[in-house]
Order: C-alpha cells, then sequence, then structure tokens
C-alpha cells in the first residue's frame, strides 16, 4: 500500500468525512441487530410483533452494516470504487423516500430523513470525486489477501466483541434504559408543546371492521389548550394513549351517532379521564337525543369497577364524584339543521345534522378557533347541511366507504356462501360516502385539504391507498390524505398551511 505517502489534504479529509460516514453506519447498523424496535421507532418503521422486529433486525441491521463496511473500506484503502455501493444504495433510499412523499405527502419526519441522506450521498460523491482524480485511472484492483488484512480481521474483530458485548448486557443495558424512556413518555406533554391553533388527530381512523392498523372512530381536536374527541370507538382509547395525549385532559366527547363503531370505548375513556387528572367532575358527552341511554348504560357498567378504584387508589387521587359521565344532549331548533354547542375560550363548535339513514339523529361538528376551521362529517352520505358547514373550511375530516371494493368482498362472501356478511357488505354501501364524493363536496365547498378516515373496507397494504380512493383525484385538485391512526393534522393560528406529522 503506497497510497498513504500520495495523499493530499483534501483526500486526507474527504477520506476522514468517508471513514466518519462509516463509523455513523456502522453504528446504525448495531443499533438495529441490538435494539431493532427502538430504532425502528425512530426511523419511523413500524414492527409487526416478533416477527417484524427480527425482520427489521436483519434487514435494515444488515443494510447499514454493509453500507458501513464499503465506506470504511474506501476510508481506510483510500479505492473510490468501494464508494460507490453506499452511493448506489443511498440513492435507492432517497429514491424510495421520494416515492413515498408523492404518494403520501412531505412530512416533517420524511424531509429530515432525506435531508440527511442527501448529506451524506455529498459526502460519499465528493469523497469519491477527489479519491479518483487522486489516484487517476491507475487504480489497483483489490486482492483477496487485503481483505483479509490484519487491519479488516481487527475492525471485524472489534464489531463482533460490540455485538457480542452489546446482546450479552441485554439485561442491564434494558434496565438501564426503563427510566430513560418511561421518563420520555411521562413527562410528553404533546397538548402543551403544540403551537397555538386547532390540531386534529387520529386517535380511530377505521370502521367496525377489524383492521391492524386502525382502532374504530376518534378524531381528537385540540383548540388552543382545549382537547375535545369526536367519537370513541374500540381500541381508540389506548390509541389515544400511545399518542400521548393525555385523557385526563379531554375536555368534553362529542358523540356522532350511536352505532357500536363509535362508542365501544366510552367507558375507557370515561375510566381514563378521570384517573388520568384526578377530575372532580363526570365527563361531559354531547351528542343528539339518545346520548343519555348510552352514558347512562356505560356509567351502570362502570360502576363496579369506580368503587373499586376510589377504595384502592383512595378518593383523593379518584375524587368518586369525577367517575363516569354526563350526557349533555342537544336538540336542533325547529326547522334548523345547526347548533352552536360550545362557545368558550375562543373555540366555537357547530352541532349539524347528517344523513346516515336509517340511522336518526346522526351529526356531524364543525370547530372554529382563531380563524382556522376543521369539520368532522360523521357517517353520513353526501348531503346539504354537510356541505353548507365545509363552506371554505381549512380542513374536511370525511367518513369514507369505497364502494368497488366493498362490491368485492360482498360478492365473494356471497359466492363463500357467508350470506349474513354479504348482505351487511350490500347494506353498508348505502350510508356512506365514497372517496369520489368526499373529493365532489371537497371541491364544491371549496375545503383546503381533505382528510379521509372511517376507512372501509380495511386497507391491509399501503399500495391499496390508489385502488381505495378510486378516481377521487380527478374532482378534487387539493391535497387528499387517507387517514391512519397517530396522523396529526396541525393549522397553526394566523397562518394559512396545514402540517402534517404523526404521534405514533
Ligand atoms: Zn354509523
Ligand atoms: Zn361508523
Amino acid at each position: 500500500m503506497t497510497t498513504t505517502s500520495r495523499m493530499s489534504p483534501t483526500e486526507t479529509v474527504f477520506r476522514l468525512l468517508v471513514g466518519l460516514t462509516g463509523l455513523f453506519f456502522l453504528a446504525l447498523g448495531i443499533g438495529f441487530m441490538v435494539f431493532p424496535d427502538i430504532f425502528a421507532v425512530v426511523f419511523s418503521v413500524e414492527p409487526a410483533y416478533g416477527l417484524g422486529v427480527n425482520g427489521i433486525r436483519s434487514d435494515f441491521g444488515g443494510l447499514f452494516l454493509g453500507m458501513s463496511f464499503f465506506c470504511l473500506l474506501g476510508a481506510t484503502t483510500g479505492r473510490y470504487r468501494w464508494l460507490a455501493v453506499p452511493i448506489i444504495f443511498l440513492l435507492l433510499i432517497i429514491a424510495g423516500r421520494l416515492i413515498g412523499m408523492g404518494l403520501d405527502g412531505p412530512s416533517s419526519e420524511g424531509v429530515r430523513s432525506l435531508l440527511v441522506e442527501l448529506i451524506l450521498l455529498v459526502i460519499l460523491t465528493g469523497s469519491m470525486v477527489v479519491l479518483a482524480q487522486g489516484s487517476g485511472s491507475n487504480e489497483k484492483s483489490l486482492k483477496i489477501s487485503e481483505l483479509l488484512s490484519l487491519k479488516t480481521v481487527v475492525g471485524a474483530a472489534v464489531v463482533i466483541a460490540i455485538l457480542g458485548g452489546l446482546f450479552l448486557s441485554q439485561k442491564k443495558i434494558g434496565m438501564a434504559l426503563v427510566e430513560r424512556i418511561a421518563a420520555r413518555s411521562m413527562n410528553a406533554d404533546v397538548i402543551g408543546d403544540l403551537p397555538d391553533g386547532l390540531h386534529v388527530g387520529l386517535c380511530g381512523s377505521g370502521a367496525p371492521l377489524p383492521d391492524p392498523r386502525r382502532a374504530s372512530p376518534c378524531v381528537a381536536v385540540i383548540a388552543g389548550r382545549s382537547f375535545y374527541v369526536v367519537d370513541a370507538g374500540p381500541s381508540s382509547e389506548r390509541k389515544m394513549e400511545l399518542m400521548r395525549l393525555n385523557p385526563g385532559m379531554v375536555r368534553a366527547v362529542l358523540l356522532t351517532h350511536f352505532h357500536s363503531d363509535h362508542i365501544g370505548d366510552l367507558g375507557e375513556l370515561m375510566l381514563k379521564r378521570w384517573t388520568g387528572g384526578s377530575n372532580k367532575s363526570p365527563l361531559e358527552i354531547f351528542g343528539p337525543p339518545g346520548v343519555e341511554t348510552v352514558v347512562t348504560g356505560f356509567n351502570l357498567a362502570y360502576s363496579l369497577d369506580s368503587e373499586y378504584r376510589v377504595l384502592h387508589h383512595g378518593p383523593k387521587t379518584v375524587p368518586p364524584a369525577g367517575a363516569g359521565g354526563l350526557a349533555r344532549p342537544f336538540h336542533f331548533f325547529p326547522g334548523k339543521t345547526e347548533l352552536v354547542i360550545i362557545d368558550a375560550d375562543g373555540v366555537r363548535i357547530t352541532a349539524f345534522q347528517v344523513d346516515h339513514a336509517p340511522v336518526k339523529p346522526a351529526v356531524g361538528y364543525r370547530f372554529d378557533y382563531k380563524g382556522r376551521s376543521v369539520v368532522v362529517s360523521g357517517d353520513t352520505i353526501p348531503c346539504q347541511s354537510l356541505l353548507d358547514q365545509a363552506r371554505d373550511a381549512d380542513l374536511l375530516v370525511q367518513e369514507a366507504l369505497q364502494p368497488a371494493i366493498v362490491g368485492i368482498l360482498r360478492d365473494l362472501a356471497q359466492k363463500i356462501g357467508r350470506h349474513n356478511t354479504a348482505k351487511i357488505m350490500g347494506d353498508i354501501m348505502q350510508y356512506h360516502t365514497s372517496p369520489e364524493d368526499a373529493a365532489k363536496i371537497a371541491k364544491e365547498a371549496g375545503v383546503r385539504h381533505l382528510l379521509l378516515t372511517h376507512i372501509m373496507p380495511p386497507l391491509p397494504a399501503s399500495n391499496l391507498k390508489a385502488a381505495f380512493l378510486g378516481d377521487a383525484r380527478k374532482f378534487y385538485q387539493g391535497p387528499i390524505t387517507i387517514g391512519e391512526d397517530g396522523l396529526l393534522l396541525s393549522l397553526p393560528a394566523g397562518e394559512k398551511q396545514i402540517l402534517k406529522s404523526s404521534l405514533l
């Protein structure tokens, strides 16, 4: 090896940068190998239980260790050709990220990752050019013996020793991590950290059919510091906590109607709001007539549990007067289809009638705060009152069912003799909104952003999104987002933009 003696200062700097990049990939590779799920969370990759964790460990761990190997090989030998390998991988990673952004729109996390990848690409490409100029076209080919040199063997042994040491210290590392992870989640004040404005979080973007990615309908609306919840479908309360939205801070729940997929977690939400905040009065639950029956039923079902909690934790921690819910039914005035139900702390919430026949009454809600507006449709077919309320809104959170896909499921159920399922599939197509109709409403009402939720049927793969949207983009040119659990859309006060991020 004589390359070292001829090295120019520029070459030295770039080789150093490549070496540092290699060490960065090495740290990522070791991290993914040893702590696959923690790194998966940081990189927004959701592991699906044990198999997913192992997939992340091997795929991401292997990828980054491989990239690290070639960077370090380039840095130590000064051979520019080796850098082509991590550069090709980086280009492919960037291509994948751009495809994702094109399909789902940019997110702050995605843009941050893209920036890091572009910086690494510039470093590696620049280094490759500098090293290539330094060595001219006479770069010698690498001999196998060089690969097995003392340097590489020692390097590999060090990496293996680090990996082995970390695996053997799993228990110690685990205990050390517990406090840090717990402190991070317990100290989290997602609501307090949000800028002033209107914020919409999806704690449940699914519908009644089981969907591993989606809880049943639940929309968190944060206006300033006031936290409201529209509907509380099954599993949504846990999702809310996973999103680090404190149920103890919920000011009121607004029910759109009383189908089970919209009320299943009401008891859990009432309970967690009580125990999570030592609240001294029951949770207010607004809804059209019928809300009294629902709230009375949940209060009764949870009455024994409430007694146990007081006995166990004491009335100071869980004041008995704060248990359960208090129904706040509202009625529209004759001839009217809308009613302002809350006007407090700068937030105006208007309930309006929608058409979910034979379910009557069924309503949606419009939130206005400091010039920003959000409309939550509830379950409905397209109707005039929805159009009126959505007029010029910043964001329409619209339920959606794709009849073309549900039709396939219905025919399949019919074919295999599941007649009940086939009948229900046929019926539900009558009282929901297709993505195409949602787009038409958004266009006609002049809505700035359309967020589809209450996704039916479940979409088990992300590349079904285009099929779900059908021809919606033909009818509405604004941004359309297909809702996912954890999604947060932020509408800062006094501005026009809508920012997208994820709380999961
Ligand atoms: Zn419904
Ligand atoms: Zn529903």
